[in-house]
Parts: C-alpha cells; structure tokens; sequence
C-alpha cells in the first residue's frame, strides 16, 4: 500500500479555444482517462475535455467501484487484466491515494450449471492472463465467514470462483486524479460546456457545437456513457446500444470486518465494503430502457431480499442512500471502441455496467489510436463494425452485473 500526504487536487481551469487537435465529449473517467494518456504517454496535450455537469456526475461518480478481470472471454479477460494492472499502478503513477484496495471476489454458484460455469470461468481466466480459481464451500467460508453457505436452503453455495485481484478504488478520486493529471501537463477541462451539435466538412465531422460556441476539431471522441445514441444521431449514426438506469445502495456501518467482494449470478446481486464500513450492493439493470435517474423502492426491495439469503447479518443494518445511473448497454455485454465510419469521429461506449474497472485501459488504448491512427491490438475486438460483421463478443462474464 502506497503512503500519501493528502493535498488539495490542483485543477487548472481555462477559457475554451476555438479548436483544438483532439475534442473529448464528456468528463467520465473513459474521457478524462484518454486526455490523461494522450498526455503523459504521447505528449498530446492540445486536448479538451467537455462536460456538460461536473467531472465524474455521469456513471464514473456512481458506480460501485468493482475492478475485476474475471470476464468469460479470452478478449475481454487480456482487456480488463490489463486494466486491473494499470490501476494497480495508478495511485503511484498519479501521486494521488485512490483508496485502491485488492479484496479478491467470490462469484457463488447455487446449482451443478453454476458449478460448471465458474469452473469455466476460472479455466478460461487462468489460460488468459487472470488469477481465478475453483474454491470449495469449507474454502469460501474461510474467506468470508459472514456468507450463509446453506443459502437460507432454498440457494446453498456449492461452490465459488474466486478472483484473487478483484479490488474496489474510490470512484470520484480517480476521476480527480486523472483530470489533475491531464490538465497539470497542458490538456484543457471544462464543465458545464454541452456538446449540442457535430459540424461537419462534407462527410467529416470537423469539431463541436456547444453550449460555449463551436469549437474546431481534429478529432472528435464520444465518451458520454449513457447519452451516446443523441450524440451518435448528430452523426447520423445508429449505434446498437440501449440505456438502462442501474441502481445501487449502501448501508449504514457494519460493525465487522467484511473483506471481499462477493456476488451470485443465481441471486443477481454483489456486495462489498466501502472504507467508511458502509455495506454498499448493487444489481442488475433496470429491465425497461429509460434515461430516468429516479431510483425507486422495488429495486431495494427486492436486492435486500435476495442479498440478506445469503449475507443474513444485512437484515440488522439500515439503508442510508440510494441512487441511479443510466447505462449504455451493448447487445454482446462487450464495450464498442475505436472508429465509427464517420471520418473524425471516434466512440467509447457500452460500457453499461462494467466500466470502471476500465477506465485506465480503455484511456489508454484510445490514446494509443488517436495517436497513432491504428487500432490497438488489445481492442481491436471490440471495434462498432464487429455487429455488422458477424463477430458480436457474447460474454456471460460481463452479463448482469458489475
Ligand atoms: C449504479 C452503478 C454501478 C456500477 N458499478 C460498476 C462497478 O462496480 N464496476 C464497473 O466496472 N463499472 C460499474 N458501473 C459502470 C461504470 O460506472 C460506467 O461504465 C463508467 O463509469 C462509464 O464511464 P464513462 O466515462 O464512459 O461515462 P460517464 O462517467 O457517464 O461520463 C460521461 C459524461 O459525459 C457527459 N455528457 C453527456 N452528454 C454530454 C454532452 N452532450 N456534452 C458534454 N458532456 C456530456 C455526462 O455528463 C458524463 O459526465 C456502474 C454503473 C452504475 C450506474
């Protein structure tokens, strides 16, 4: 663990210009991650950033923290463990503590099926570069004493994979971080600046319409997690992404000390424990496609119930908050990065539920195309034209949750 002298984030705001080589629309991690390594490992620092709220007041400053690589694919297992790895290295890189905690993540099976398919998972993480192995009941007890193996009768746990490097980092430090970051080696941030319009130069798109004015492009990225399809209409572009509000809570203190991560896939829920001592839960998506940030007493409901079969010791706490965001959510559960057809314009999307565990790979592997103009092998999978392609990446490791 990394020991830091906590100092105010030095933010360096500015006057928007009139254009600039590289436009960023929206200040989530994915977006701040990229001016970050355009900088720092490209020295591209003619880069603005705009956020129409608040760096971090889309998902990135909503999420439940989960950074895992556990995924059922080869190309999302290689993706996210790179992510992983670059996050292990994040708080020492930036200066900054970002409460970077390593936990690891029991993901429970209830069922012969779900014993089959974690010892998929762990089979495929393993042969792909992440630390994921096949725990008995008596071994997952000894990880977290407070889990109901008997699941209450009707869900016993019959086994579990357990993801070693699974870990939790503090959301809106990491955006501070790599927006401090960015702006401290030249790159340009502004909040409150909606991006309204694309111009165009014949079939290129050339810049930005916003709420400050135009502002010229030499490349324009979409990062605006859960808004992309307004974005993508300007472009004329129809993306295969729909967007489902996802909820989450925490408790209030748990006086015990509750090491990992754990979730089921049977049971649909995950839980963890934030610094604060708060039990913090999360679940599936909103099953109705909406833009609503309004959370509702269903989803406590029926989350509660499902995690207190397994986590008993939940019924005795009270819950403090709860709230919403809306996510971009791919068909194949697969994020879309890179090109889009449209000349000059480039997307970081369907990222749903999943994204922040990529932050740092994501940014770093569209600084690398920006740069370069060549798509990074690592994410060359993921690429918009897969669809029309044939060559969707279903991964049961990313459906559902976290
Ligand atoms: C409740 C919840 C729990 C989650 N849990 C996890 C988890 O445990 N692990 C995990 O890996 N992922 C998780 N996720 C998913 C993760 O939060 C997102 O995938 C990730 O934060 C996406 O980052 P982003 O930068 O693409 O989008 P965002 O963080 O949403 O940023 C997009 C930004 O674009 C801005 N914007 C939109 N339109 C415009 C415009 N026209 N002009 C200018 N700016 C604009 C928005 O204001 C926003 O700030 C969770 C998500 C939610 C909602």
């Amino acid at each position: 663990m990394n020991e830091f002298t906590e100092r105010m984030v030095t933010l360096q705001w500015t006057k928007p210009r009139r254009s600039h080589d590289v436009v960023i629309i929206g200040g989530g991690g994915h977006g701040l991650a990229t001016a970050y390594y355009l900088a720092t490992r490209h020295g591209i620092t003619d880069v603005a950033v705009l956020e129409r709220g608040y760096i971090g007041s889309g998902n990135s400053g909503r999420n439940t923290t989960v950074i895992r690589a556990n995924y059922g694919i080869p190309e999302a297992v290689r993706f996210y463990q790179r992510g992983i790895e670059l996050y292990q290295g994040l708080e020492a890189e930036t200066g900054r503590d970002l409460m970077h905690r390593q936990k690891g993540l029991l993901w429970m099976a209830h069922s012969e099926m779900g014993v089959r398919a974690e010892h998929a998972r762990a089979e495929v993480n393993t042969a792909f570069g992440a630390k994921t192995e096949f725990v008995s009941p008596k071994e997952i007890q000894e990880i977290c004493p407070q889990l109901d193996i008997t699941g209450g009768g009707a869900w016993p746990i019959l086994g579990a994979s357990y993801h070693a490097e699974g870990a939790t980092a503090r959301h809106d430090r990491v955006v501070w971080a790599l927006a401090e970051g960015a702006m401290r080696r030249g790159a340009h941030v502004h909040q409150r600046v909606e991006v309204t319009g694309l111009c165009r130069d014949g079939d290129r798109v050339t810049g930005v319409e916003t709420t400050a004015g135009r502002i010229g492009a030499g490349t324009v990225l979409c990062a605006v997690g859960g808004h992309v399809t307004r974005i993508a209409n300007m472009a004329g572009l129809r993306l295969p992404i729909r967007t489902h509000p996802l909820q989450a809570f925490v408790t209030n203190h748990y006086q015990g000390q509750f090491d990992p991560i754990v979730a089921s896939a049977d049971l649909l829920f995950y839980a963890s424990q934030t610094a604060r001592g708060e039990m913090l839960l999360g679940a599936e998506i909103d099953p109705q496609p909406s833009f609503s940030y309004r959370a509702g007493y269903p989803f406590l409901q029926n989350t509660a119930h499902r995690a207190m079969t397994l986590l008993p010791f939940l019924r005795k706490l009270r819950i403090l908050r709860q709230w919403t965001g809306v996510c971009d959510m791919s068909p194949d559960y697969s994020p879309i990065m890179g090109f889009t057809g449209v000349d000059g314009l480039l997307i970081s999307t369907g990222w749903g539920t999943w994204g922040f565990k990529a932050i740092p790979v994501g940014g770093e592997q569209l600084a690398e195309l920006i740069a370069t103009g060549q798509t990074p092998e690592l994410i060359a999978p993921f690429a918009l034209d897969r669809f029309a392609r044939d060559r969707t990446l279903a991964d049961r490791g990313s459906a559902g949750t976290h």
